[in-house]
């Protein structure tokens, strides 16, 4: 079997779709979107083109080291995000070539389901907890993740701080002691206001406290982590395996949270996983992206021992022929060839657009630029 040809999808509302063609009649589908990033991306998969037509898509590993390591120059979010659409259409190929799933290729599934959880984002109301309630009165998830702090300077009065927590608090007591709430400060606060933070909101017993502050500096990381007993959890902005080896020597973080789309693919975040086994640390990959992101989650989670739950924004119904179906808050291990999936390419192409979402611009009062 041999790759012929890569066709890349800018869809809404701001992934991007990786079709790879082979010879025979077996394609398989990657998702490498970077947001914000995504044309970027699609260019970085023309020049990848180059190397894989012709080659065998069954040889993973080998085309992953020829990508990753093969120009000299590596690593990064756009040169990563390209790699991993590329590695997850490969794993598809082989699963559909083998009519197996990808997790039993990894070694078969270690559960029977795979838990998810949802988000609190205050949208549907315009009120955190009017949400939270309605959300939980559903009874769909047992875990949400909600983003409890706006843009912060680098020290904040008491009021701001008050604010911050009755919001969690105002959460929890509408949650209940059943229900999972993480919080994910999304790297925007300095390392003492995270500190400060996390030592107020550890009485509301939240399931993990992600990135507390930007990642990359492990030093930051482990401080907030020696000051609380909330789990931390980082990851998303990190690639490859050697992204998370000090964040794992150190035991910076209780859980480490690789993004399938970014990380370098379906067999690099479970390499990082079995790193992070070693020192006890749990796994719970970042998706806040399509479906075929998801599908490739999904098969990592069914085949690794120290899982702990799975984000996601959707469950396909925009673009799979056949959706995840979540039921007490989890979905069955996907048992179909491959990813698992049936892309609906009609869909597909109806939600083609120029592919240039733009990340959201905060300021702080002053004028001066704040981060997402
Ligand atoms: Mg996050």
């Amino acid at each position: 079997m041999k790759i012929t040809r890569l066709e890349t999808f800018q869809v809404r509302p701001r992934w991007l779709f990786l079709k790879i063609h082979t010879d025979t009649d077996i394609f398989g589908w990657g998702e490498p979107t970077l947001e914000g990033r995504s044309q970027t991306v699609e260019a970085a998969l023309r020049e990848m083109e180059r190397t894989l037509v012709g080659q065998d898509p069954r040889r993973i590993e080998h085309l992953w080291q020829q990508l990753y390591r093969g120009t000299f120059y590596r690593n990064g979010p756009v040169l990563c995000s390209a790699l991993s659409g590329v590695e997850m259409a490969l794993w598809d190929i082989l699963g559909k070539s083998l009519n197996a799933p990808v997790h039993q290729l990894l070694g078969g599934r270690v559960r029977d389901r795979i838990r998810l959880y949802g988000w609190i984002r205050g949208e549907r109301t315009g009120d955190y907890i009017e949400d939270v309630v309605h959300e939980i009165a559903t009874g769909q998830f047992t875990a949400y993740k909600m983003l409890p702090v706006p843009a912060m300077r680098a020290v904040e009065p008491p009021s701001v701080v008050e604010k911050i927590v009755r919001g969690v608090a105002a959460v929890r007591a509408a949650a209940g002691p059943n229900i999972d709430i993480a919080l994910d400060f999304h790297g925007r606060v300095a390392p003492a206001m995270a500190r400060r933070l996390a030592r107020k909101l550890e009485e509301f017993e939240p399931m993990f406290l992600e990135e507390p502050v930007l990642p990359g500096d492990v030093r930051a990381l482990k401080e907030v982590a020696q000051s609380t007993t909330i789990p931390i959890a980082a990851g998303e902005r990190l690639f490859t395996r050697w992204g998370f080896q000090e964040l794992i020597e150190q035991q910076a973080v209780a859980i480490v949270q690789p993004d399938l789309s970014h990380v370098g693919g379906i067999l690099e975040a479970r390499k990082i996983a079995a790193m992070a086994e070693t020192r006890d640390i749990a796994l719970a990959p970042h998706c806040p992206l399509g479906p075929i992101s998801l599908a490739a989650c999904l098969q990592v989670d069914a085949c690794t021992p120290n899982f702990l739950c799975q984000e996601h924004l959707t469950l396909g119904e925009s673009y799979l022929q056949t959706p995840f179906e979540v039921v007490e808050g989890h979905v069955a291990v996907p048992e179909g060839a491959g990813l698992g999936i049936e892309v609906d390419e009609a869909k597909v192409r109806a939600g083609v657009f120029a592919g240039d979402w733009e990340t959201p611009q905060f300021r702080h009062a002053d004028g001066s630029f704040a981060e997402w």
